[in-house]
């Protein structure tokens, strides 16, 4: 059986290359089945390191939202104020991203892209309906 399924260099690679090719990805434990947030090197639930990425659908449900008036950086005093989300996915990851404004927790999104910079971001946006 291999226990090194996600070297750590794969960390977040993998969503940030996934975003570049408009591709929402999240990692999922082999062992126990449990979407992760964020690039862990190890399950936030059984502990174990078999880690794969996976290709979401891109839709979720909003449950966190706020404003961010003060950037945290040059690079996104362009920005301001915007708006994060912190969205659920379908498959049970969370994702944090930019949110179209107006939006409130509870809303069905999904996920857009855009350039900013050299890198490419998330901005969720309500389905219709
Ligand atoms: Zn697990």
């Amino acid at each position: 059986m291999q226990e090194e399924l996600v070297s750590r260099s794969d960390g977040a690679l993998a969503h940030v290359e996934g975003l570049r090719h408009g591709v929402l990805r999240f990692q999922r434990c082999t062992s126990c089945a449990r979407a992760q947030t964020l690039a862990r090197y190890a399950c936030s639930g059984c502990g174990k390191s078999t880690l794969v990425w996976e290709d979401s659908n891109a839709q979720g449900n909003v449950v966190a939202t706020t404003t961010v008036t003060r950037a945290p950086s040059e690079a996104f005093a362009a920005l301001a104020p915007y708006v994060l989300v912190i969205v659920e996915l379908d498959e049970g990851a969370r994702v944090m991203g930019h949110g179209a404004k107006g939006l409130r927790i509870g809303d069905r999104v999904a996920a857009t892209y855009f350039a900013h910079g050299e890198r490419t971001l998330l901005r969720f946006v309500a389905l219709e309906g």
